[in-house]
């Protein structure tokens, strides 16, 4: 028989994962804080859950697509959470990007009532979350995932098995950095560019074939030449992964100069206003340093 999927958190990314899952012909049972997405599921033929605790109990696995690690605790753990539903051998795949130690303090507390869990977050965005091209990253034991592996190549086009749990939220980490370090090294340079006169969008198009080309630039310059800075990503969000970094780095005594020197330029836009601004707006204190704006010309 089929395995019937609980899908927790349904914003940005969880909305079209969860409708993936259902076009793929699942049967899923739906929460989230905010109404508008689970009425949208359930007119696509989801049940609507009543609670975590509801969700996990009609469920063989649950999926969970949250903000961060206290949202992903409270869900789990807390009153009425998944933990106090879920049947012995239950599968917990949490797919939000966590504190790394969270996630392992998570595992080990649903351990206790028969409960797997897999930490799974992913990359790509919005636009792979729609497509079901996620890269997804794992960490837990080898017969949990292959379990779940079918139900994760709905969402995603890879799904790599990294480690224990917690392995997941550290690649993810990994790919946090990296990627917040593209769009400011991208805003910097293209800064420069235009506000010594010369077009950025010919400079895009120049170099993205070359060494210095990169996903990163290719998914934000041209949403920065349209100066559209809709999420996406927001701010606040890579925030919230790149403090996770810094925490998780001083735990193992790794200093992290480059990823603080990012946080920080988030954190100024973010006292500017523009915390919900998709990360590429990152551009946007560059910008005011340099007193210009990069755009499409003519
Ligand atoms: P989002 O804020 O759009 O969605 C989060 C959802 O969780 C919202 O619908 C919210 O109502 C719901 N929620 C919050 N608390 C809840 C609770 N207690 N019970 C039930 N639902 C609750 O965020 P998102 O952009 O979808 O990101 C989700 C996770 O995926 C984050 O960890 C983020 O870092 C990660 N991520 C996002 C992207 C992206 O491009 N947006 C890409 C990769 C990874």
């Amino acid at each position: 028989m089929q395995k019937k999927i609980g899908f927790i958190g349904l914003g940005i990314m969880g909305k079209p994962m969860a409708k993936n899952l259902i076009k793929a012909g699942y049967s899923l049972v739906v929460y989230d804080i905010v109404e508008d997405p689970v009425k949208e599921l359930v007119e696509l033929g989801a049940e609507a859950g009543e609670s975590p605790k509801d969700v996990a109990s009609k469920s063989d696995i649950v999926i969970t697509m949250l903000p961060n690690s206290p949202h992903v605790k409270e869900v789990v753990l807390g009153e009425n959470g998944v933990i106090e539903g879920a049947k012995e051998g239950l599968i917990l795949v949490d797919m939000s990007s966590i504190a790394p130690i969270a996630a392992q303090e998570i595992a080990a507390a649903v351990k206790e009532k028969g409960i797997r869990m897999l930490d799974a977050p992913v990359s790509g965005g919005e636009p792979k979350a729609i497509d079901g091209t996620l890269s997804i990253m794992v960490g837990g034991d080898e017969e949990t995932f292959k379990e779940v592996e079918d139900i994760l190549k709905v969402m995603g086009s890879s799904a790599v098995l990294i480690g224990d749990v917690g392995s997941g939220n550290m690649t993810k980490l990994a790919n946090q950095i990296i990627v917040a370090l593209n769009i400011a090294a991208m805003s910097e340079a293209m800064v420069l560019a235009t506000k010594a006169g010369v077009d950025p969008e010919k400079v895009y198009q120049a170099i993205r074939g070359g060494l210095a080309g990169s996903t990163v630039l290719d998914a934000k310059m041209p949403l920065v030449l349209e100066r559209n800075f809709k999420p996406g990503f927001r701010i606040e969000l890579h925030i919230k992964d790149l403090m996770n970094a810094l925490d998780t780095g001083h735990g193992v005594d790794v200093p992290l100069p480059l990823t603080t020197q990012v946080l920080e330029m988030m954190y100024a836009l973010k006292v500017d206003g523009k915390q919900g601004d998709d990360h590429g707006g990152l551009i946007q204190f560059f910008e005011k340093l340099a007193n210009v704006e990069v755009k499409r010309q003519n």
